[in-house]
């Protein structure tokens, strides 16, 4: 096979490992392969002995965007970006995200460990499971990715070296443009439901959020803190009952530590909002509400005490001990956390690429309600989140915004 970039084929997929990874499936083992990409961007190969049940997953860059098609070119750099991202996130939190067998900067791919006994959070989200280590081990991932990858741990040569590394500027201008920009104008990529066209242009039309929003946005695009996931949805997440992986994250680059654990919120809180449509029973719907707003408040509280820890530990430089720093970043963290969360919940109703925990809600009308609350939640976080001191603040507003129409 040439090693030239193509895409590959279901059978190609299957000779690619033959040859590359000649170990790991018995020369005479009868192999099967199936794209199972359900992305927005790549192809994503699941390679299969059935008698052994051993398994791989080939992940393969496209030159574009798979969800918009050739008209929106997308470099294979992100490839490479994905597996090294990978690779130091498993040796900072082992078992966390896939293990990598394999990369390709060639072919812009990437073989690693297949997760499918896991299923993608958010469906589970809409299916209201509950997952009881969800908290604790995305907990333990965000403090530990987002600590040893800072200054806070790294040598200012090693940071800078590292920031170079994941410079990666055509991603992150598809989340600046769609995360931050287009949701508060009348762009031609936004979709949204038309019943709720009027709260929409309120969001058009209010200054003082367009304003934050902006400086969120100069954040994001300036604030080189540590290395983040950068896409860190509940898409980007995989669950059974005990186990967590974090895959996808091609959108990795220096960034905010907010902007992931934001993403997080978000996502926990657009759930929130969906259950208004998906769950018809108010005790039902309740208690499932108290489950993951008592999730984030464990994310945020189980990241904060690990991250103290870890800054107790490791932290060397004699500023970044001044009395009172520690509290200080923390609070900035929160905050940021809070303002970028809310910038994703407005995106994920007014903007490009919807979240299926909205989308899925039938009728339009019941939709509507759900939408509203997601983003009434999604403004006042971004307006308020200088108010913000502690995770119950946030998730306060998140039940006064979210029931303060229906009940
Ligand atoms: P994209 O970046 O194109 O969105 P993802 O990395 O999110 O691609 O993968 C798309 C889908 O492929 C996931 O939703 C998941 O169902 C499946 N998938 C990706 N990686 C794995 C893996 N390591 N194990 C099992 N399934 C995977
Ligand atoms: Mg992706």
């Amino acid at each position: 096979m040439p090693a030239v970039y193509h895409p590959l084929t279901e059978e190609e997929a299957v000779q690619y490992v033959r040859s590359r990874l000649p170990g790991f499936f018995f020369p005479d083992a009868q192999l099967f392969s199936r794209e199972i990409g359900d992305g927005n961007l790549n192809l994503v190969f699941r390679v299969l002995d059935a008698s052994t049940k051993r398994s791989l997953i080939v992940k393969q860059a496209l030159p574009y965007a798979r969800v918009v098609g050739e008209s929106w070119p997308l470099t294979l750099d992100r490839a490479r970006i994905e597996s090294e991202a990978l690779k130091i996130e498993g040796e900072l939190v082992p078992g966390r995200v896939p293990r990598v067998y394999h990369d390709d900067p060639e072919l812009a791919l990437t073989v690693m460990e297949d997760c499918s006994d896991h299923i993608i959070l958010r469906k589970g989200l809409i299916a209201r499971k509950r997952y009881p280590h969800l908290a604790e081990h995305m907990a333990e991932f965000l403090a530990r990715t987002l600590f040893f990858t800072s200054d806070l741990y790294l040598s200012p040569e090693e940071t800078k070296a590292r920031v170079r590394q994941f410079i990666n500027p055509e991603t992150c201008k598809i989340a600046e443009d769609l995360a931050f920009s287009h949701p508060h104008y009348d762009a031609d990529t936004n979709s949204f439901n038309p019943l709720i066209r009027r709260d929409v242009e309120a969001i058009w039309k209010d200054d003082a959020l367009r304003r934050e929003v902006a400086v969120l946005k100069e954040r994001f695009m300036t604030c080189g803190q540590a290395l983040v996931h950068g896409d860190l949805h509940t898409g980007s997440i995989m669950v059974t009952e005990q186990d967590t992986k974090v895959i996808d994250p091609e959108f990795a680059y220096y960034g905010p530590m907010g902007f992931d654990i934001g993403a997080l919120l978000a996502n926990l809180f657009l759930s929130y909002a969906s259950h208004e449509g998906l769950t018809e029973d108010p005790d039902e719907r309740r208690s499932y509400r108290r489950w993951l707003l008592q999730t984030a408040e464990d994310v945020w509280n189980g990241f904060l005490e690990r991250f103290y820890r870890l800054w107790d530990e490791h932290v060397k430089d004699a500023m970044w001990s001044a009395p009172g720093y520690r509290e200080g970043y923390a609070l900035r963290l929160l905050q940021d956390s809070a303002g970028f969360a809310g910038c994703k919940m407005m995106r994920r109703v007014i903007g490009l690429a919807p979240v299926a925990d909205l989308e899925t809600i039938e009728p339009l009308e019941v939709r509507a309600a759900a939408e509203r609350q997601a983003l009434r939640i999604g403004v006042q976080l971004v307006l308020r989140r200088g108010q913000m001191r502690r995770i119950e603040d946030i998730t306060a507003l998140v039940r006064r915004e979210g029931e303060g129409e229906c009940g």
